[in-house]
């Protein structure tokens, strides 16, 4: 998760300051925070209003006059949002903190070396370069006010407030360690482009070292790799750590065999692949086995720390698996915005997971014109995936268009999720596949896998690389993105231990390879010397 303490604090570095005041322009109601409007941008001396204490007001109109619909979130639900806007008569404001269109479902590849990031996160900016009546701005959302209509969102230490007349709010899901955040220090999730490149590094660089030590201990602790959650993510990652094992670094080493890894997948239910029901799950199930995946069914993680995860049977057995390589797929939590706009709208609630309980039309108690659409909305029979949030996304700009045209809010159909399945991909031609009453496993599902996620890759350069690099891989036995350092695993860390302190501090000290700080110095001081360096 970035965080944005630190990066303000960035901010006021001198490069950092450099570059804002070098012609950037942030947007039309956009000041930064700590010395007013862009003296460079006319757009923010025309457009955006300021009160007597200096703090941004919310601009008086939009950049054309225009219905201003506002997006957040660049992911499937923001930009096939603002994509379905495209011909209307508005003006589409996206604001993300996350500059790209990440392509989730691919994400695993990038972990495991098979792709690259370019190929499943464009640039959202490039993404929409043709569709004039958008703009994207980088930031992330702090606050939504649904009494004046505006979105305040941050980037560095600029502070953006943006008006809307209607507003789509796509912000998705996060991670989630069900309260044991503390866990995300020794076992990142799979989630972000960083996620992804971190476990690379952290994947790639446990063969490196099993090859450098000693022990027999060390050793095998090197070449365990656990993978908590037994979903479409945990199988994907769980088969491919093992085909890399197997096929990709086979015979690169000399002190050690890839192929003694132990790839471990640990689930708390009784099933892998559980929504898709025993049959799937059971084909998956054996075909991981086949491949050398040890598969613990009903084993809870209840602890997790540098050295491996502790585990409860159902029998309520304690046990240990020692593994310097651990990766979190259990389960997901709604962006914080779910809550702070179930609590701004009279009666608005969240479920269990964060997500907003919205109204037929996806919209918000009181709001006809706010949406909330992706994984962020709870809908009955909706699942957390791509197609519901796309459809979501798509019926919220048709609503907006329809609103234009003079339709009143309570003139429109409830929204309808249409299932066109799921599918999950075991290993290199084998993939599971759920459509409507048809179940099938295989080769002829993991092809309609590939086709299906070739078919939503976004751009024609995205999805011909992505070929290659999957004739590359699944045809021979190397793979085109094996590149990971040393920063990539101890980045996340060394930012986290920028704002920790006391116990969190010592284990985030202890997880990047350095003894707790014993000076009498907090370890939180270290914080003010990484800053100063
Ligand atoms: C590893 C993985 C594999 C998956 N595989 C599949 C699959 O095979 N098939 C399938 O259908 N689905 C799959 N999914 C689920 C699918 O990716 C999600 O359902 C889908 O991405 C949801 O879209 P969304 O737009 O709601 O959220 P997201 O795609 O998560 O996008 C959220 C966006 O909001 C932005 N954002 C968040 N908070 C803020 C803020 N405060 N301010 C500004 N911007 C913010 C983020 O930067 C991001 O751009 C997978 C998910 C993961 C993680």
């Amino acid at each position: 998760m970035l965080n944005f303490t630190f990066v303000r604090s960035l901010g006021r570095s001198k490069r950092a300051r450099a570059t804002i005041g070098n012609g950037a322009d942030y947007g039309w109601a956009c000041q930064e925070r700590s010395r007013g409007p862009n003296p460079r941008s006319s757009r923010s001396r025309t457009m955006s209003n300021e009160s007597a204490d200096g703090r941004p007001q919310p601009a008086v109109a939009g950049r054309t006059g225009k219905h201003r619909v506002v997006i957040i979130g660049s992911g499937f639900g923001g930009l096939f949002g603002a994509k379905h806007l495209k011909h209307g008569d508005v003006e589409v404001t996206l604001i993300s903190k996350t500059s790209t269109h990440l392509f989730q479902p691919l994400l695993y590849q990038v972990a495991t070396g098979i792709l690259s990031t370019g190929e499943i996160a464009p640039a959202t900016r490039l993404v929409l370069r043709k569709q004039k009546n958008a703009q994207v701005l980088l930031g992330e959302v702090t606050d939504i006010d649904l009494v004046n209509k505006t979105v305040t969102s941050e980037l560095l230490n600029l502070e953006t407030v943006t008006p809307y007349d209607s507003l789509i709010v796509a912000t998705g899901a996060q991670q989630s360690y069900f309260g044991n955040d503390r866990f995300a220090t020794f076992a990142p999730g799979m989630k972000t482009i960083d996620d992804a490149l971190e476990l690379r590094a952290r994947i790639l660089g446990a063969f490196e070292a099993a090859e450098l030590v000693t022990t027999q201990e060390a050793r095998d602790r090197l070449l365990t790799f656990v993978v908590v959650g037994a979903g479409p993510t945990g199988v994907e990652l769980a088969g491919q750590i093992a085909e890399l094992a197997d096929r990709t670094l086979e015979g690169t080493f000399h002190n050690i065999d890839p192929r003694d890894a132990r790839v471990i997948l640990v689930e708390g239910a009784g099933a892998v692949l559980g929504p898709m029901g025993p049959k799937l799950g059971g084909k998956a199930q054996r075909r991981l086995e086949k491949m050398g995946v040890e598969i613990q069914l009903n084993a809870l993680v209840t602890d997790v720390d540098a050295q491996g995860v502790t585990v409860k049977d159902a029998d309520g057995t304690i046990r240990r698996i020692e593994a310097s390589t651990k990766v979190w797929s259990a389960g997901v939590q709604a962006s914080p915005l779910g809550k702070m706009l179930a609590e701004r709208s009279d009666g608005t609630e969240v479920d269990r997971a964060g997500r907003v309980v919205v109204e037929p039309d996806l919209t918000i108690k009181g709001h006809p014109n706010v949406f909330v659409v992706g994984d962020l909305m709870s809908v009955p029979g909706v699942p957390g995936q791509a197609q519901g949030a796309i459809q979501g996304a798509t019926y919220a700009a048709k609503a907006i268009k329809a609103g234009l045209k003079g339709q009143a809010p309570q003139e429109r159909k409830p929204f309808k999720y249409f299932n066109k399945g799921s599918m999950a991909t075991v290993s290199r031609f084998s993939a599971v596949c759920q459509i409507g009453k048809l179940e099938f496993g295989g080769f002829i599902a993991w092809l309609a896998w590939l086709a299906l996620h070739l078919y939503y890759l976004v751009g024609y350069r995205s999805r011909i690389v992505t070929v290659i690099q999957w004739f590359v891989t699944f045809l021979g036995r190397t793979r085109g993105q094996m590149a990971a350092t040393e920063q990539w695993v101890l980045a996340r860390l060394a930012l986290e231990l920028v704002n920790a302190s006391g116990q969190e501090a010592d284990e985030l000290t202890g997880a990047l390879g350095a003894p707790p700080a014993d000076n009498g110095r907090a370890p939180g001081a270290r914080t003010s010397d990484m800053r100063a360096g």
